[in-house]
């Protein structure tokens, strides 16, 4: 006798490739609808640092992580992610030679 199972929505998500789920995003909702998301959050994100300077709470490591989100599915669409992880090297090696001789400047 066969068993049939059916995986519950948790696992069919625990069990999804992060980047399908965001091509998929891509295909169903398009470039144009996920670049105002992207700029919806990145408000978000700047509104959570202002609460946080501000001293009110603020969500700051979700807004990261959304923002996070839509930057991945734009560089997906533009096929840059290998461009943009090479620009991120550059520039934080960039920042580390800015701070040569000034440690212990704080702001
Ligand atoms: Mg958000």
């Amino acid at each position: 006798m066969m068993t049939q199972t059916t995986a519950t929505a948790a696992q069919v998500i625990d069990h999804t490739d992060p980047d399908d789920v965001l091509k998929k995003a891509l295909d169903l909702y398009g470039i144009m609808n996920q670049m105002d998301v992207a700029i919806e959050e990145m408000a978000e994100l700047t509104q959570a640092l202002i609460h946080y300077k501000r001293g009110r709470s603020a969500n700051i490591a979700e807004e990261i992580a959304d923002v996070y989100i839509t930057m991945e599915q734009i560089a997906m669409y533009f096929d840059i992610k290998d461009e943009v992880a090479e620009f991120r090297k550059i520039k934080i090696k960039r920042l580390a030679l800015t701070m040569i001789g000034k440690e212990g400047v704080s702001t």
